[in-house]
């Protein structure tokens, strides 16, 4: 019987976009590219990472503020707790409303690499997520989204632990959770029956990662399993980013389906700047332009 690969309903489903600030003038002119390539799917918003230990203050407020500016995509400002005083988050968190900006992704962060990987509060600052939630919520009515670990957060005591975590975020205001990126839509859904189980009703969306680099990937992993068939898979790819690329789509393409088909309506993606990809990934999915431009 000639099936389609992909059944899904076009228009129930929706899609949202994570990027990086840009560090020079043609990562600059890439990350617009892509804003603009990926516009026309009319994600329900656009979120711009901050850097590890706040490097990229300015450059993810300028990215977000021209998006806001420059398109009519909803901005998501990242924001983290690391090396900063809560007087200087008010101040980053006024800025982002001053600019139109109302809706921020609230993270505790990873401490620069050079502190030797532990998160140490900054002493006039907030020390988890939750907290900064609060503090947030409490200085401007945003729409707030916060992360969330199928497989677990490496440092937490227990999984337990750290489901009543992204409760303590929830109930401090937070509105959805995005997950880190997995593999195995299992853990996926084995997490979403403990979230149920623990009476979250906030939409916790897929992060979404088409592998553009395997050795990267299985470095960055933490607790995320990476299934024995995506290894063979991936085996003899490293030095052919081309035909990688191509394999990496039709891969999160069927996992996007599985997650579909266990009712998952809205999905976000980890571009990394690079539009092609995820544009694939969501045409195969039967997701198709909207008359929106950029
Ligand atoms: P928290 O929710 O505060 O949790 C951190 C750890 O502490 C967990 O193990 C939790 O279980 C534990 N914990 C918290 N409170 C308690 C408590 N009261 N008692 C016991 N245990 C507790 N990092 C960046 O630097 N910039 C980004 O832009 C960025 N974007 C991200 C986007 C997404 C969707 C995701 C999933 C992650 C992102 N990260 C980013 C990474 C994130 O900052 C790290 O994973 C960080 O280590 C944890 O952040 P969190 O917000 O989950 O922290």
């Amino acid at each position: 019987e000639d099936r389609p690969l992909f059944v899904t309903i076009p228009g129930d489903f929706r899609v949202s976009f994570e990027f990086f600030p840009p560090k020079t003038e043609k990562m600059e002119q890439q990350l617009w590219d892509a804003v603009v390539e990926l516009a026309p799917l009319d994600p329900s918003f656009v979120s711009v990472t901050y850097g590890a230990g706040g490097s990229t203050r300015e450059r993810t407020h300028a990215t977000v503020a021209r998006i806001a500016n420059e398109t009519r995509l909803p901005p998501a400002a990242h924001l983290t707790c690391v090396a900063a005083s809560k007087d200087e988050i008010a101040e980053v968190a006024d800025r982002y409303w001053e600019a139109g900006v109302r809706h921020v992704v609230a993270l505790r962060g990873d401490p620069p690499p050079e502190t030797g990987g532990k998160f140490v509060p900054h002493p006039d600052g907030y020390a988890s997520a939750a907290e900064l939630v609060a503090g947030l919520k409490a200085r401007h009515p945003f729409e707030i989204s916060v992360a969330a670990y199928p497989e677990v957060h490496p440092e937490a005591l227990s999984a337990q632990a750290d489901l009543d975590n992204l409760k303590r975020k929830l109930d401090a205001g937070a509105d959805r959770a995005i997950t880190q990126f997995f593999y195995s839509t299992d853990a996926y859904f084995r997490f979403i029956d403990k979230v149920l189980a623990a009476g979250i009703t906030a939409p916790i969306l897929p992060g979404i990662m088409p592998v553009t680099n395997f050795a990267a990937i299985r470095r960055m992993s933490g607790n995320t399993e990476i299934p024995g068939w995506m290894v063979n898979l991936f085996d003899g790819l490293d030095a052919l980013p081309g035909p990688r690329a191509h394999i990496a789509a039709a891969v999160a393409a069927d996992l996007c389906r599985r997650l579909y088909q266990g009712g998952v309506r809205d999905f976000h993606f980890y571009t990394l700047n690079r539009a092609d990809q995820t544009y694939a990934i969501c045409h195969l999915l039967g997701l198709r332009p909207k008359d929106h431009a950029a």
